[in-house]
């Protein structure tokens, strides 16, 4: 259905609210007008590259990210792009599917039930949220909350990898079988990837099950306790077996 004037007005009141405020976190005080051709799709900056500006390579991706219109009916039914969130000197990432419903609102991954399950976990490994990173696959919503489809994976792979770049963790936890098949391009069921590591550009990938499956099925928190000990081992934070 197409957008009323006024639901457009409202979508990019928030896209620019959203990036005013991310610039704030970023330090940014002031903004200098830019040229007349300057826009959303200027060419990106690598991700590993200061700018003149002093705002981080994450801060300038974030920007790139909130202005991505790649995946058009994502970008068009979206509230606002779910970029991350945590340390971007984060020794951990956990990587999810995408937002949902109460991400898409907020702004934030992993904020629904499935997110405060997400949160105990990490707190059980003697982390908490600030000390890690959390990130999705893809940084919209796709509508009633469906399985991204390949094209989408393609076009925010590159967003994906270059967050990763830039944070350079140790260590990566992908969350269910979306994440996992996404990021280590298999088809292998989840079950079968838990367990063991992984290697995914010099960083140690594990898997285990997401936490909205978790919800749906508590029998299987066992199993992925057992995979979150065995990341804390990996990690250092408790002792070998
Ligand atoms: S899902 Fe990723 S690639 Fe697609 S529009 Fe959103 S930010 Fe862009």
């Amino acid at each position: 259905m197409p957008r009323t004037d006024e639901e457009t007005r409202q979508r990019l009141l928030r896209a620019t609210t959203q990036r005013v405020e991310s610039l704030g976190r970023a330090g940014v005080t002031h903004l200098k007008k830019p040229p007349a051709a300057e826009s959303c799709e200027a060419p990106p900056a690598p991700a590993n590259t200061a700018t003149h500006t002093g705002t981080s390579p994450l801060e300038i991706l974030r920007g790139e990210v909130e202005c991505c219109t790649l995946c058009e009916p994502l970008a068009e039914a979206r509230t606002q792009t779910v970029f991350g969130t945590g340390n971007p000197n984060a020794r951990l990432c956990f990587l999810g599917e995408a937002p949902g419903a109460e991400e898409d609102r907020q702004g934030e991954p992993f904020v629904g039930r499935s997110g405060q399950l997400l949160t105990k976990i990490i707190e059980a490994c003697t982390l908490s949220r600030d000390e890690i990173f959390i990130l999705n696959v893809l940084k919209c919503r796709p509508p009633g909350n469906r399985n991204p489809l390949p094209e989408e994976v393609t076009n925010c792979r590159k967003f994906l990898d270059r967050q990763l770049a830039a944070i350079q963790p140790e260590f990566l936890c992908c969350l269910g079988a979306v994440a996992a098949q996404t990021l280590l391009e298999t088809t292998t069921p989840i079950g079968r990837m838990r367990g063991k590591f992984f290697d995914y550009r010099g960083i140690r990938t594990m898997c285990t099950y997401h936490p909205a499956y978790l919800l749906r099925n508590p029998a299987a928190k066992k199993e992925c306790w057992e995979d979150m000990q065995m990341l804390m081992r990996e990690m250092g934070l408790i002792a070998p077996k």
